[in-house]
């Protein structure tokens, strides 16, 4: 099975629109053949993906931290549970298992993770395809800064399509099918590609 990791707020947000849009992209993983790789929680929208993924059949795999077990943070039912030491390695986790990424609407997180693994594929140590869902209107200020973060001459103009931005989760979907990640430029002279094991 292929697994798309999703990174989402550990909050519901402010506005329905953010938790039916959570719940319509879990439903359409399944209905798409992928599995779900998250952060393991129940609350916010990562709850809520992850039941819509449980409700219409599919496989979750959360990832979570000791922690936050401890504080009862885990989603008990998904079909995998994994507890790792810590936060660096749940993320390294989620992204040796996923063939793809999507983010949601979220906070300080689910920003750190998305750009993490946008930094991780502007350094050669992944080519999987990015997917950001902007869901009304979410990120339009942060693809606004990634623009003008190219403007200033701080991202290669290139390295702006290491991701994609669509508002609907069935056309994300489509788009992170079409999408090719762009070559990255050798790194210190070498092929820079390999297990994350050897960076992380
Ligand atoms: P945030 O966007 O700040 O709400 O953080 C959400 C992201 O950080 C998720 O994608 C998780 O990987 C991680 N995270 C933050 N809070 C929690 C939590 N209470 N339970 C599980 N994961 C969390």
């Amino acid at each position: 099975m292929r697994y798309i990791c999703v990174y989402c707020g550990s909050q519901a947000g402010t506005d329905m629109r953010y938790r039916q849009a959570a719940s319509l992209m879990g439903q359409l993983l399944v209905e798409h053949g992928y599995g779900l790789v998250y952060g393991g929680g129940h609350v916010g929208l990562m709850g809520t993906v992850a039941e819509a993924v449980l409700e219409a059949g599919g496989s979750v795999i959360g990832v979570i931290p000791e922690a936050m077990v401890g504080r009862e943070l885990a989603y008990k039912e998904v079909t995998q549970l994994e507890i790792v030491p810590t936060m660096h390695e749940r993320k390294a986790r989620m992204a040796s298992l996923a063939d793809a990424f999507i983010a949601m609407p979220g906070g300080y997180g689910t920003l750190e993770e998305l750009f993490e693994i946008i930094t991780w594929a502007q350094l050669g140590i992944h080519a999987k395809p990015i997917g950001i869902l902007n869901v009304s209107g979410y990120f339009d200020g942060l693809a606004a800064m990634i623009d003008r973060a190219v403007q200033e001459g701080f991202i290669r103009a290139q390295y702006r399509h290491f991701w994609v931005l669509r508002s609907e989760p069935a056309v994300l979907l489509d788009a992170l099918r079409q999408h090719t990640m762009p070559p990255v430029r050798p790194w210190q002279g070498q092929s820079v590609r390999g297990e994350l094991s050897d960076w992380v």
